[in-house]
């Protein structure tokens, strides 16, 4: 197992789906977890509570990640509780389904704001804190939508498209302060995200993965400790896609 002992890590929204499972994963390695969240106050409990069982050390810090004041609030609080910010997990998203021509301005701006720019916010307030250190790990969590496009998700796999461009970037421009950023792009993952799917719908959908099935949030998380572990450490730039062969 991967050792994330005396490291720092704030994983936004991550009171429930695969930001828990990151966040979980992260705590089982060592790490000391901020669990981000906006709404969900009791579901951001439980995730506290299943770290603690672990043994590990977590808070919990509400913040809307779209809004800059927000995000850095959520950053100063990781340093101002904990000393440090080693790694960060831009994992916060919301999705939705539908023809671009139906959608309103503002649901796109929301889609963007949550998804593109949560991620600026929050990198922005944190690089501040990793370039004085002169250490840092970023890893961004987009989706095989951002490799690909994705019909009636227009909106939302450019925003993560964008995402995916960002990481890219930014590794370069950051790989010379000691500070590496990746990406990790999920298929399709069994998360309330995926709850509108009726039951003939997820079977077809399950039909058109090589592997048969929908990933687990735990697949998500072991690949973030890699990410955030010395085992990848000559590893940056990267969009690490996990989708049981989808695309
Ligand atoms: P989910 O179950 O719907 O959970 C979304 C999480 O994001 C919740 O913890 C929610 O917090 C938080 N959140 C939403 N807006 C926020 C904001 N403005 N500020 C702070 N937190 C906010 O989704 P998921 O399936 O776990 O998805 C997590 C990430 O993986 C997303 O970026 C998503 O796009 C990506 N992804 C998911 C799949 C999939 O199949 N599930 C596939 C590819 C990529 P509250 O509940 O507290 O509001």
């Amino acid at each position: 197992m991967e050792n994330l002992n005396g490291k720092v890590a704030v994983v936004t929204g991550a009171s429930r789906g695969i930001g828990r499972g990151i966040a979980v994963e992260l705590a089982r390695c060592g790490a000391s977890i901020i669990i981000n969240y906006k709404n969900s106050e009791e579901e951001a409990q439980k995730t506290l509570d299943i770290i603690k069982c672990l043994g590990g050390y977590a808070i919990k810090v509400k913040a809307d990640i779209s809004n800059y004041g927000q995000a850095k609030l959520l950053i100063d609080t990781a340093v101002e509780t904990f000393g440090k910010i080693d790694i960060l997990v831009n994992n916060a998203g919301i999705s939705s389904v539908g023809l671009f021509m139906d959608m309103r301005e503002a649901e796109w701006n929301e889609m963007i704001d949550i998804n593109f720019k949560g991620v600026l916010n929050c990198s922005h307030s944190a690089l501040k804190y990793m370039v004085s250190q002169r250490s840092g790990n970023i890893i961004n969590i987009s989706s095989i939508w951002g490799n690909s496009g994705a019909s009636c998700e227009v909106i939302y796999s450019a925003a993560k498209g964008a995402v995916n461009l960002f990481t890219k970037s930014l590794a370069k421009e950051m790989a010379p302060s000691g500070i590496r950023v990746n990406a990790v792009a999920p298929g399709v993952i069994d998360t309330e995200m995926n709850s509108w799917l009726s039951s003939e719908e997820k079977k077809q959908l399950e039909e058109e993965i090589p592997m048969g099935k929908f990933g687990g949030v735990q697949d998500i998380g072991r690949a973030v400790v890699f990410l955030a572990s010395k085992e990848s450490q000559y590893i940056t730039g990267q969009v690490l896609t996990i989708d049981g062969g989808m695309i």
